[in-house]
């Protein structure tokens, strides 16, 4: 099948899935996620599923991209701060629906391979950082929106200091294997609002604030 007609399905699925930000399924409708994936898999990328990147890592499935991506609620202005680029399809999709994005990624070879895919998109509103995200960046707090894709066993401090007043945190909290989608909103106030949304499997998140890498 045509990529672009794959593409067309696969966001039409989406929606029948309840997925309804028309800035979040314009983003999907536009960006080519093929090109995040290895050229051999370029025909499963349309398909709702998690893919391989290598280094044992995974492109997640596009429904959670989408269903993460709308909870952040962006409207075009944010600073979005997502920790786990893997493949830099999700840091596509944030990258066009707000205005600065800030990515952090631990696996070097993960990272200069997204760094080339975002390049190709003329995507220049993304920095992308090699390092450990349970940290965050720090340098560069606040930010309005933050997207956590590995799946943690807690969410991390220094990631709620560093979310804006009226900001948005959306993370996978869980065990090794599974996991929930928490949304965390925190008020203008600075008061913290939790909402849990779908199960999902993430691999993990490694590092300080994160599991450690032999558990
Ligand atoms: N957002 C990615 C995409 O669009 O392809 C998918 C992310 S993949 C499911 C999770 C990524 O998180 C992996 O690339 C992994 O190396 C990375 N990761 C795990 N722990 C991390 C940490 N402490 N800091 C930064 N990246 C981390």
């Amino acid at each position: 099948m045509n990529l672009a007609v794959a593409r067309k399905r696969m966001v039409a699925e989406l929606e029948k899935r309840g997925i309804v930000d028309r800035r979040v399924i314009g983003a999907m409708l536009d960006l080519p996620r093929h090109i995040f994936v290895e050229e051999a898999m370029a025909d499963q990328a349309y398909s709702d599923g998690s893919l391989p990147i290598g280094e044992k890592q995974t492109i997640s499935q596009p429904y959670i991209v989408a269903k993460m991506t709308q909870m952040l609620g962006l409207t075009g202005r944010e600073k979005v701060l997502e920790l786990g680029t893997g493949s830099g399809y999700q840091a596509a999709v944030l990258a066009t629906l707000a205005d600065r994005v800030y990515t952090v990624e631990r696996i070097r070879p993960l990272a200069l391979k997204a760094r080339k895919a975002l390049d190709s998109l003329g995507l220049l509103n993304v920095n992308l950082r090699i390092g450990d995200g349970t940290e965050g960046w720090a340098e560069e707090a606040p930010f309005d929106a933050i997207l956590v894709t590995a799946g943690a066993p807690d969410i991390p401090q220094c990631l709620i200091e560093q979310l804006a007043p009226g900001g948005r945190l959306v993370i996978p909290v869980g065990d090794r294997s599974d996991q929930q989608l928490v949304l965390v909103k925190k008020g203008l106030d600075g008061a913290l609002h939790k909402q849990e949304a779908d199960g999902c499997r993430f691999v993990r998140l490694i590092g300080r604030n994160g599991w450690s890498e032999d558990r």
